[in-house]
Protein backbone atom coordinates (compact mmCIF):
# COMPACT_ATOMS: atom_id res chain seq x y z
CA UNK A 1 0.00 0.00 0.00
CA UNK A 2 1.27 3.47 -0.74
CA UNK A 3 2.57 5.31 2.06
CA UNK A 4 -0.30 8.27 3.59
CA UNK A 5 0.72 11.44 2.34
CA UNK A 6 2.04 13.99 4.60
CA UNK A 7 -1.08 16.42 3.74
CA UNK A 8 -4.18 16.06 1.85
CA UNK A 9 -6.39 19.30 1.37
CA UNK A 10 -9.74 17.09 2.45
CA UNK A 11 -9.44 14.08 4.75
CA UNK A 12 -12.64 11.68 4.77
CA UNK A 13 -12.98 8.93 7.40
CA UNK A 14 -14.81 6.31 6.44
CA UNK A 15 -15.78 4.60 3.23
CA UNK A 16 -19.00 3.54 3.52
CA UNK A 17 -21.80 4.88 1.22
CA UNK A 18 -21.53 8.88 2.41
CA UNK A 19 -17.65 8.89 2.56
CA UNK A 20 -16.86 7.74 -0.96
CA UNK A 21 -20.28 9.43 -2.32
CA UNK A 22 -18.80 12.88 -0.62
CA UNK A 23 -15.34 12.57 -2.27
CA UNK A 24 -16.27 11.04 -5.62
CA UNK A 25 -18.48 14.10 -5.73
CA UNK A 26 -16.12 16.19 -4.02
CA UNK A 27 -13.47 15.24 -6.93
CA UNK A 28 -15.95 15.72 -9.61
CA UNK A 29 -16.80 19.62 -8.51
CA UNK A 30 -13.37 20.53 -8.15
CA UNK A 31 -12.98 19.29 -11.75
CA UNK A 32 -15.56 20.83 -13.33
CA UNK A 33 -13.94 23.92 -11.61
CA UNK A 34 -11.04 23.23 -13.80
CA UNK A 35 -9.15 22.59 -10.35
CA UNK A 36 -6.65 19.15 -10.58
CA UNK A 37 -7.55 15.48 -7.76
CA UNK A 38 -4.30 14.10 -6.42
CA UNK A 39 -1.04 14.18 -6.58
CA UNK A 40 -0.07 18.10 -7.32
CA UNK A 41 -3.53 19.15 -6.95
CA UNK A 42 -6.04 19.16 -3.83
CA UNK A 43 -5.88 15.88 -2.61
CA UNK A 44 -8.78 13.96 -1.07
CA UNK A 45 -7.96 11.00 1.03
CA UNK A 46 -10.09 8.79 2.03
CA UNK A 47 -9.05 6.70 5.71
CA UNK A 48 -11.29 3.40 6.71
CA UNK A 49 -9.93 1.02 9.29
CA UNK A 50 -10.64 -1.83 7.48
CA UNK A 51 -11.59 -0.97 4.08
CA UNK A 52 -14.57 -0.01 2.09
CA UNK A 53 -17.84 -1.47 2.48
CA UNK A 54 -16.66 -2.74 5.98
CA UNK A 55 -19.49 -0.84 8.24
CA UNK A 56 -23.03 -0.63 7.54
CA UNK A 57 -23.11 0.61 3.97
CA UNK A 58 -21.74 -2.90 3.78
CA UNK A 59 -24.57 -5.26 5.20
CA UNK A 60 -27.45 -2.83 4.48
CA UNK A 61 -30.47 -4.11 3.37
CA UNK A 62 -30.58 -1.58 0.72
CA UNK A 63 -33.95 -0.27 0.66
CA UNK A 64 -33.81 2.88 -1.50
CA UNK A 65 -37.58 4.53 -0.82
CA UNK A 66 -39.21 7.68 -0.43
CA UNK A 67 -41.90 7.01 1.91
CA UNK A 68 -40.95 9.82 5.22
CA UNK A 69 -43.72 11.48 7.28
CA UNK A 70 -41.27 14.43 7.51
CA UNK A 71 -40.90 16.66 4.28
CA UNK A 72 -37.95 17.90 4.70
CA UNK A 73 -36.54 13.83 4.56
CA UNK A 74 -39.07 13.47 1.58
CA UNK A 75 -37.35 16.33 -0.60
CA UNK A 76 -33.77 15.05 0.49
CA UNK A 77 -34.94 11.17 -0.12
CA UNK A 78 -35.87 11.99 -4.03
CA UNK A 79 -32.63 13.96 -3.95
CA UNK A 80 -30.83 10.76 -3.58
CA UNK A 81 -33.15 8.27 -5.46
CA UNK A 82 -32.22 10.65 -8.63
CA UNK A 83 -27.98 9.68 -8.01
CA UNK A 84 -28.98 6.00 -7.85
CA UNK A 85 -31.28 6.21 -10.99
CA UNK A 86 -28.36 8.36 -12.54
CA UNK A 87 -26.25 5.22 -13.03
CA UNK A 88 -28.45 2.11 -11.86
CA UNK A 89 -25.28 -0.28 -13.58
CA UNK A 90 -22.45 1.21 -11.43
CA UNK A 91 -24.61 1.24 -8.40
CA UNK A 92 -26.30 -1.96 -8.67
CA UNK A 93 -29.68 -0.36 -8.54
CA UNK A 94 -32.55 -2.12 -9.09
CA UNK A 95 -35.80 0.36 -9.51
CA UNK A 96 -38.54 -2.06 -8.64
CA UNK A 97 -40.29 0.84 -6.79
CA UNK A 98 -41.58 0.76 -3.36
CA UNK A 99 -44.52 -0.43 -1.00
CA UNK A 100 -45.98 1.29 1.95
CA UNK A 101 -48.64 -0.88 2.94
CA UNK A 102 -50.57 0.14 6.47
CA UNK A 103 -53.13 0.46 9.17
CA UNK A 104 -55.85 2.90 9.68
CA UNK A 105 -53.82 4.60 12.81
CA UNK A 106 -51.22 5.53 9.88
CA UNK A 107 -53.83 5.89 6.86
CA UNK A 108 -53.84 9.78 7.56
CA UNK A 109 -50.57 10.52 7.98
CA UNK A 110 -49.52 8.50 5.03
CA UNK A 111 -52.56 10.14 2.96
CA UNK A 112 -49.92 13.54 3.48
CA UNK A 113 -47.04 11.43 2.63
CA UNK A 114 -48.63 10.63 -1.21
CA UNK A 115 -50.44 14.18 -1.09
CA UNK A 116 -46.37 15.67 -0.81
CA UNK A 117 -45.02 13.13 -3.24
CA UNK A 118 -47.42 14.68 -5.95
CA UNK A 119 -46.29 18.15 -4.81
CA UNK A 120 -43.07 17.25 -5.23
CA UNK A 121 -43.54 15.27 -8.86
CA UNK A 122 -42.18 11.93 -6.96
CA UNK A 123 -45.12 9.75 -8.98
CA UNK A 124 -46.72 7.49 -6.46
CA UNK A 125 -50.26 5.60 -6.03
CA UNK A 126 -52.61 5.85 -3.13
CA UNK A 127 -55.00 3.73 -1.94
CA UNK A 128 -57.53 3.85 0.04
CA UNK A 129 -60.07 1.28 2.28
CA UNK A 130 -59.80 -2.21 3.37
CA UNK A 131 -61.34 -3.66 0.40
CA UNK A 132 -59.81 -1.16 -2.21
CA UNK A 133 -56.52 -1.83 -0.68
CA UNK A 134 -56.41 -5.93 -0.65
CA UNK A 135 -57.69 -5.67 -4.57
CA UNK A 136 -55.09 -3.69 -5.54
CA UNK A 137 -52.52 -5.99 -3.22
CA UNK A 138 -53.93 -9.40 -4.98
CA UNK A 139 -53.74 -7.61 -8.27
CA UNK A 140 -50.06 -7.99 -7.66
CA UNK A 141 -49.97 -11.10 -5.65
CA UNK A 142 -53.21 -13.54 -5.78
CA UNK A 143 -51.76 -14.91 -2.34
CA UNK A 144 -51.92 -11.81 -0.60
CA UNK A 145 -53.85 -12.21 3.04
CA UNK A 146 -52.33 -8.99 5.55
CA UNK A 147 -54.95 -8.08 7.82
CA UNK A 148 -55.95 -4.99 8.80
CA UNK A 149 -54.57 -2.96 6.34
CA UNK A 150 -56.86 0.44 4.88
CA UNK A 151 -54.05 2.17 2.83
CA UNK A 152 -51.43 1.23 0.23
CA UNK A 153 -48.58 3.86 -0.94
CA UNK A 154 -46.82 2.59 -4.03
CA UNK A 155 -43.87 4.70 -4.69
CA UNK A 156 -43.31 3.81 -8.24
CA UNK A 157 -39.63 5.46 -7.95
CA UNK A 158 -37.35 3.79 -5.61
CA UNK A 159 -36.24 -0.15 -5.24
CA UNK A 160 -33.25 -1.84 -4.09
CA UNK A 161 -29.38 -1.75 -4.17
CA UNK A 162 -26.37 -4.30 -3.45
CA UNK A 163 -24.53 -3.27 -0.64
CA UNK A 164 -21.85 -4.33 -1.69
CA UNK A 165 -21.62 -3.65 -5.26
CA UNK A 166 -22.78 -0.03 -5.23
CA UNK A 167 -20.07 0.38 -2.46
CA UNK A 168 -17.65 -0.75 -4.98
CA UNK A 169 -19.02 1.32 -7.30
CA UNK A 170 -18.35 4.42 -5.68
CA UNK A 171 -14.85 3.38 -5.13
CA UNK A 172 -13.98 2.92 -8.81
CA UNK A 173 -15.97 6.54 -9.65
CA UNK A 174 -14.01 7.92 -6.97
CA UNK A 175 -10.42 6.33 -7.65
CA UNK A 176 -11.17 7.18 -11.56
CA UNK A 177 -11.52 10.85 -10.48
CA UNK A 178 -8.09 10.89 -8.58
CA UNK A 179 -9.78 10.37 -4.80
CA UNK A 180 -7.15 7.98 -2.88
CA UNK A 181 -8.48 5.28 -0.80
CA UNK A 182 -6.42 4.03 2.08
CA UNK A 183 -7.95 0.67 4.13
CA UNK A 184 -6.59 -0.56 7.46
CA UNK A 185 -5.84 2.84 8.55
CA UNK A 186 -7.62 3.53 11.44
CA UNK A 187 -8.01 7.23 12.81
CA UNK A 188 -6.59 7.38 16.70
CA UNK A 189 -6.83 10.95 17.49
CA UNK A 190 -7.22 15.19 16.16
CA UNK A 191 -4.55 17.59 16.47
CA UNK A 192 -5.67 21.00 17.02
CA UNK A 193 -4.89 24.61 15.26
CA UNK A 194 -2.98 26.31 17.47
CA UNK A 195 -5.13 29.09 19.43
CA UNK A 196 -7.97 27.70 17.32
CA UNK A 197 -10.89 25.41 17.73
CA UNK A 198 -10.34 24.00 14.06
CA UNK A 199 -8.44 20.75 13.55
CA UNK A 200 -4.69 21.22 12.34
CA UNK A 201 -3.82 17.32 11.63
CA UNK A 202 -5.53 13.39 11.87
CA UNK A 203 -3.55 11.04 13.56
CA UNK A 204 -3.91 7.49 12.70
CA UNK A 205 -2.47 4.19 12.92
CA UNK A 206 -0.34 4.59 9.90
CA UNK A 207 1.40 8.02 11.36
CA UNK A 208 -0.48 11.68 11.18
CA UNK A 209 -1.83 13.75 8.20
CA UNK A 210 -2.31 17.58 8.12
CA UNK A 211 -5.00 19.11 6.52
CA UNK A 212 -7.30 21.52 5.62
CA UNK A 213 -11.03 20.03 6.10
CA UNK A 214 -11.71 17.10 7.54
CA UNK A 215 -14.64 14.81 6.62
CA UNK A 216 -16.50 12.48 9.46
CA UNK A 217 -18.71 9.20 7.82
CA UNK A 218 -17.85 6.64 10.11
CA UNK A 219 -21.66 4.88 10.59
CA UNK A 220 -22.09 3.23 13.93
CA UNK A 221 -18.43 4.74 14.66
CA UNK A 222 -19.24 7.98 15.54
CA UNK A 223 -20.17 8.17 19.01
CA UNK A 224 -16.00 7.56 19.24
CA UNK A 225 -15.09 10.29 16.79
CA UNK A 226 -17.45 12.28 18.37
CA UNK A 227 -15.15 11.74 21.56
CA UNK A 228 -12.38 12.04 20.05
CA UNK A 229 -13.29 15.68 18.69
CA UNK A 230 -14.47 17.00 22.24
CA UNK A 231 -17.50 17.28 21.40
CA UNK A 232 -20.97 17.02 24.19
CA UNK A 233 -21.90 13.61 24.84
CA UNK A 234 -24.94 15.20 26.26
CA UNK A 235 -27.58 18.53 25.24
CA UNK A 236 -30.23 20.22 25.69
CA UNK A 237 -32.81 19.13 23.28
CA UNK A 238 -35.90 22.15 23.19
CA UNK A 239 -38.94 19.82 22.98
CA UNK A 240 -42.20 20.41 20.40
CA UNK A 241 -43.95 21.55 23.87
CA UNK A 242 -41.32 24.17 24.63
CA UNK A 243 -39.84 22.39 27.31
CA UNK A 244 -35.95 22.35 27.78
CA UNK A 245 -34.86 18.83 28.37
CA UNK A 246 -31.03 18.83 29.52
CA UNK A 247 -28.59 15.90 29.17
CA UNK A 248 -30.13 14.05 26.40
CA UNK A 249 -27.29 11.27 25.13
CA UNK A 250 -26.05 12.64 22.08
CA UNK A 251 -25.97 8.96 20.44
CA UNK A 252 -27.95 6.27 21.24
CA UNK A 253 -28.33 2.69 19.56
CA UNK A 254 -30.53 -0.20 18.33
CA UNK A 255 -29.68 -2.84 16.91
CA UNK A 256 -31.17 -3.97 13.51
CA UNK A 257 -33.06 -7.31 12.61
CA UNK A 258 -32.87 -8.36 9.25
CA UNK A 259 -32.30 -12.26 7.76
CA UNK A 260 -33.28 -14.26 4.91
CA UNK A 261 -35.53 -17.12 4.19
CA UNK A 262 -33.89 -19.32 1.97
CA UNK A 263 -36.30 -19.80 -1.21
CA UNK A 264 -35.44 -19.07 -4.48
CA UNK A 265 -35.55 -15.45 -5.17
CA UNK A 266 -38.24 -16.02 -8.31
CA UNK A 267 -40.84 -16.95 -5.55
CA UNK A 268 -41.82 -13.85 -4.53
CA UNK A 269 -42.72 -12.94 -8.98
CA UNK A 270 -45.81 -10.74 -9.01
CA UNK A 271 -49.11 -12.73 -10.94
CA UNK A 272 -47.35 -10.83 -13.83
CA UNK A 273 -44.03 -13.23 -13.45
CA UNK A 274 -42.20 -9.52 -12.50
CA UNK A 275 -39.90 -8.91 -9.35
CA UNK A 276 -41.89 -6.97 -7.17
CA UNK A 277 -41.57 -3.87 -5.37
CA UNK A 278 -39.80 -4.00 -1.74
CA UNK A 279 -42.83 -4.63 0.46
CA UNK A 280 -43.00 -2.43 3.60
CA UNK A 281 -46.37 -3.60 5.74
CA UNK A 282 -47.41 -2.45 9.08
CA UNK A 283 -50.51 -3.27 10.81
CA UNK A 284 -51.93 -3.79 14.54
CA UNK A 285 -53.29 -7.15 13.33
CA UNK A 286 -52.44 -9.92 16.06
CA UNK A 287 -49.06 -11.57 14.91
CA UNK A 288 -49.56 -15.31 15.87
CA UNK A 289 -46.82 -17.90 15.04
CA UNK A 290 -46.46 -19.63 11.93
CA UNK A 291 -44.19 -22.61 13.76
CA UNK A 292 -46.95 -23.65 17.01
CA UNK A 293 -49.83 -20.85 17.00
CA UNK A 294 -48.77 -18.63 19.72
CA UNK A 295 -49.11 -15.07 19.90
CA UNK A 296 -46.24 -13.03 19.11
CA UNK A 297 -47.76 -9.89 19.31
CA UNK A 298 -50.98 -8.16 19.82
CA UNK A 299 -49.39 -4.26 19.50
CA UNK A 300 -48.29 -2.49 15.92
CA UNK A 301 -45.18 -4.03 14.40
CA UNK A 302 -44.07 -3.77 10.79
CA UNK A 303 -41.66 -6.19 8.04
CA UNK A 304 -40.13 -5.48 5.71
CA UNK A 305 -39.22 -8.11 2.18
CA UNK A 306 -37.68 -8.73 -1.09
CA UNK A 307 -36.48 -11.36 -3.21
CA UNK A 308 -32.81 -10.55 -3.48
CA UNK A 309 -30.19 -12.59 -5.49
CA UNK A 310 -27.36 -11.20 -3.68
CA UNK A 311 -28.55 -12.59 -0.29
CA UNK A 312 -30.36 -15.65 -2.03
CA UNK A 313 -33.69 -16.16 -1.02
CA UNK A 314 -36.61 -13.40 0.54
CA UNK A 315 -34.49 -10.51 2.78
CA UNK A 316 -35.86 -8.24 5.01
CA UNK A 317 -36.45 -7.46 8.33
CA UNK A 318 -38.49 -5.84 11.34
CA UNK A 319 -38.53 -2.94 14.20
CA UNK A 320 -35.14 -2.75 15.54
CA UNK A 321 -34.19 -3.87 19.20
CA UNK A 322 -32.97 -0.71 21.43
CA UNK A 323 -29.66 -1.16 23.43
CA UNK A 324 -30.25 0.01 26.88
CA UNK A 325 -26.57 1.18 27.12
CA UNK A 326 -24.51 3.89 27.68
CA UNK A 327 -23.07 4.59 23.95
CA UNK A 328 -19.55 4.32 25.42
CA UNK A 329 -20.28 0.80 26.40
CA UNK A 330 -21.06 -0.53 23.11
CA UNK A 331 -19.17 -3.00 21.54
CA UNK A 332 -19.40 -1.81 17.72
CA UNK A 333 -16.41 -4.57 16.97
CA UNK A 334 -16.70 -6.25 15.74
CA UNK A 335 -19.14 -5.08 12.90
CA UNK A 336 -22.22 -6.60 12.27
CA UNK A 337 -22.83 -10.25 11.80
CA UNK A 338 -19.67 -10.73 13.49
CA UNK A 339 -20.35 -9.50 16.44
CA UNK A 340 -20.90 -12.09 19.08
CA UNK A 341 -24.21 -9.48 21.19
CA UNK A 342 -25.67 -7.82 18.20
CA UNK A 343 -26.97 -10.48 15.34
CA UNK A 344 -30.75 -11.37 15.35
CA UNK A 345 -32.03 -14.13 17.49
CA UNK A 346 -34.35 -17.23 17.23
CA UNK A 347 -37.57 -14.81 18.54
CA UNK A 348 -36.33 -12.61 14.87
CA UNK A 349 -36.70 -15.49 12.78
CA UNK A 350 -39.94 -16.71 14.68
CA UNK A 351 -41.81 -13.14 13.86
CA UNK A 352 -40.73 -12.22 10.80
CA UNK A 353 -41.63 -15.35 8.91
CA UNK A 354 -44.91 -15.52 11.06
CA UNK A 355 -44.98 -12.33 9.41
CA UNK A 356 -44.29 -13.23 5.78
CA UNK A 357 -47.05 -16.14 6.10
CA UNK A 358 -49.47 -13.42 7.48
CA UNK A 359 -48.85 -11.25 4.18
CA UNK A 360 -49.00 -13.93 1.75
CA UNK A 361 -50.15 -17.47 1.80
CA UNK A 362 -46.97 -18.49 -0.05
CA UNK A 363 -45.11 -17.90 2.93
CA UNK A 364 -46.90 -20.30 5.09
CA UNK A 365 -44.92 -23.27 6.86
CA UNK A 366 -41.64 -21.85 5.20
CA UNK A 367 -40.34 -20.88 8.70
CA UNK A 368 -37.97 -24.35 8.08
CA UNK A 369 -35.88 -22.62 5.68
CA UNK A 370 -35.19 -19.37 6.90
CA UNK A 371 -31.28 -19.09 6.69
CA UNK A 372 -29.55 -20.17 10.13
CA UNK A 373 -26.95 -17.21 9.56
CA UNK A 374 -25.81 -14.46 11.63
CA UNK A 375 -27.58 -11.41 10.66
CA UNK A 376 -28.27 -8.10 11.42
CA UNK A 377 -26.12 -5.21 13.28
CA UNK A 378 -25.88 -2.18 15.23
CA UNK A 379 -26.59 1.61 13.89
CA UNK A 380 -26.47 5.07 15.78
CA UNK A 381 -29.39 7.17 15.91
CA UNK A 382 -29.05 10.81 17.02
CA UNK A 383 -31.71 12.29 20.28
CA UNK A 384 -34.37 12.67 17.57
CA UNK A 385 -33.88 9.81 14.95
CA UNK A 386 -32.82 11.88 12.34
CA UNK A 387 -29.74 12.57 10.75
CA UNK A 388 -27.07 15.46 11.37
CA UNK A 389 -25.47 16.96 8.79
CA UNK A 390 -23.25 19.99 9.76
CA UNK A 391 -19.68 21.83 10.76
CA UNK A 392 -18.29 21.49 13.89
CA UNK A 393 -14.90 22.52 15.37
CA UNK A 394 -14.77 25.14 12.21
CA UNK A 395 -13.66 22.56 9.80
CA UNK A 396 -14.97 19.26 10.39
CA UNK A 397 -17.78 18.25 8.88
CA UNK A 398 -19.79 15.18 10.29
CA UNK A 399 -22.29 13.58 8.40
CA UNK A 400 -24.41 10.94 11.07
CA UNK A 401 -26.87 10.02 8.93
CA UNK A 402 -28.64 8.21 12.54
CA UNK A 403 -28.82 5.00 10.07
CA UNK A 404 -31.56 6.17 8.05
CA UNK A 405 -28.59 6.73 4.89
CA UNK A 406 -27.37 3.81 2.93
CA UNK A 407 -30.58 5.13 0.71
CA UNK A 408 -29.21 8.78 0.83
CA UNK A 409 -26.12 8.41 -2.03
CA UNK A 410 -27.10 11.91 -2.76
CA UNK A 411 -26.03 13.56 0.49
CA UNK A 412 -22.45 13.12 -0.45
CA UNK A 413 -23.51 15.54 -3.69
CA UNK A 414 -24.88 18.10 -1.15
CA UNK A 415 -22.03 18.16 1.44
CA UNK A 416 -19.32 18.54 -1.26
CA UNK A 417 -21.48 21.86 -2.75
CA UNK A 418 -20.80 22.90 1.03
CA UNK A 419 -17.36 22.26 1.36
CA UNK A 420 -16.46 24.64 -1.42
CA UNK A 421 -18.86 26.98 -0.09
CA UNK A 422 -22.22 26.83 -1.68
CA UNK A 423 -25.22 26.14 1.29
CA UNK A 424 -27.50 23.31 0.18
CA UNK A 425 -31.12 24.26 1.32
CA UNK A 426 -31.61 20.56 1.20
CA UNK A 427 -29.40 20.04 4.48
CA UNK A 428 -30.42 23.08 6.37
CA UNK A 429 -33.37 20.73 8.25
CA UNK A 430 -30.52 18.51 10.17
CA UNK A 431 -28.18 21.11 11.29
CA UNK A 432 -27.33 20.53 14.70
CA UNK A 433 -28.80 24.12 16.22
CA UNK A 434 -32.49 22.20 15.94
CA UNK A 435 -31.69 20.69 19.29
CA UNK A 436 -31.12 23.90 21.10
CA UNK A 437 -33.71 25.76 19.11
CA UNK A 438 -36.57 23.11 19.04
CA UNK A 439 -36.95 23.01 15.20
CA UNK A 440 -37.77 19.13 15.28
CA UNK A 441 -39.23 17.00 12.59
CA UNK A 442 -42.31 15.47 13.05
CA UNK A 443 -43.31 11.87 14.62
CA UNK A 444 -45.10 9.59 12.89
CA UNK A 445 -47.52 7.19 14.18
CA UNK A 446 -44.88 4.17 12.29
CA UNK A 447 -43.74 1.26 14.71
CA UNK A 448 -39.97 2.16 13.02
CA UNK A 449 -38.08 5.24 14.28
CA UNK A 450 -37.07 5.86 10.45
CA UNK A 451 -40.38 6.29 8.79
C1 LIG B 1 -28.52 -4.35 9.11
C2 LIG B 1 -28.71 -2.98 8.54
C3 LIG B 1 -29.59 -2.80 7.47
C4 LIG B 1 -29.79 -1.54 6.93
N1 LIG B 1 -30.64 -1.40 5.85
C5 LIG B 1 -30.79 -0.19 5.28
C6 LIG B 1 -31.63 -0.03 4.14
O1 LIG B 1 -32.25 -0.98 3.67
N2 LIG B 1 -31.74 1.20 3.59
C7 LIG B 1 -31.10 2.27 4.11
O2 LIG B 1 -31.25 3.36 3.57
N3 LIG B 1 -30.27 2.17 5.17
C8 LIG B 1 -30.11 0.96 5.77
N4 LIG B 1 -29.30 0.83 6.86
C9 LIG B 1 -28.60 2.03 7.35
C10 LIG B 1 -27.36 2.29 6.51
O3 LIG B 1 -26.68 1.09 6.26
C11 LIG B 1 -26.42 3.29 7.19
O4 LIG B 1 -27.16 4.40 7.60
C12 LIG B 1 -25.33 3.75 6.22
O5 LIG B 1 -24.79 2.66 5.52
C13 LIG B 1 -24.22 4.49 6.98
O6 LIG B 1 -23.24 4.82 6.04
P1 LIG B 1 -21.92 5.54 6.48
O7 LIG B 1 -21.15 5.79 5.24
O8 LIG B 1 -22.24 6.69 7.36
O9 LIG B 1 -21.18 4.49 7.45
P2 LIG B 1 -20.63 3.02 7.25
O10 LIG B 1 -21.11 2.37 6.02
O11 LIG B 1 -20.84 2.31 8.53
O12 LIG B 1 -19.08 3.25 7.03
C14 LIG B 1 -18.28 3.75 8.07
C15 LIG B 1 -16.85 3.31 7.82
O13 LIG B 1 -16.02 4.01 8.75
C16 LIG B 1 -14.96 3.18 9.09
N5 LIG B 1 -14.40 3.66 10.36
C17 LIG B 1 -14.99 3.67 11.57
N6 LIG B 1 -14.18 4.19 12.50
C18 LIG B 1 -13.03 4.52 11.88
C19 LIG B 1 -11.81 5.09 12.31
N7 LIG B 1 -11.57 5.42 13.59
N8 LIG B 1 -10.82 5.28 11.39
C20 LIG B 1 -11.02 4.95 10.08
N9 LIG B 1 -12.18 4.39 9.64
C21 LIG B 1 -13.17 4.20 10.51
C22 LIG B 1 -15.57 1.79 9.17
O14 LIG B 1 -14.59 0.78 8.98
C23 LIG B 1 -16.61 1.82 8.05
O15 LIG B 1 -16.15 1.24 6.86
C24 LIG B 1 -29.09 -0.42 7.44
C25 LIG B 1 -28.21 -0.60 8.51
C26 LIG B 1 -28.01 -1.86 9.06
C27 LIG B 1 -27.04 -2.02 10.18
Amino acid sequence: MPALPAFARYVVIGAGIHGLSTAMHLAQKLKAKGLSVGEGGARIVVLDKTGPGAGASGIACGVVRNNYFQPAMRELMAHSVSVWESDPDAYSYHPVGYMQISPEVMHAQVGTIYEQQQAIGYESVFIEGEGDSRQYMQGIFHDWQAQNITSVLHEKRGGYANNQASVQGLVNKAQALGVEIFAGVAVTGFRSANGTGAIAAVETTQGRIECEVVIVAVGPWVNTIWNMLDLPKTISVTGRDGKVHDGVRMWHYMALQEGTLGVDPNYQKTNAGLMPPVIHVDTDAPLYSDRDGRLITDALWGIYYKPDFHFGGVQGGAMPAVVERDPDDVRVDPYGPKSPEFVVTDNFADMWTSALAFCQKRFEGKHGVYKQEPSGGVGSFTPDNFPVFDRFRDNVYVIADSNHGYKMIGVGELVADELLGTPRALLEPFRFSRYAQGRLHPVSHSPFPWS
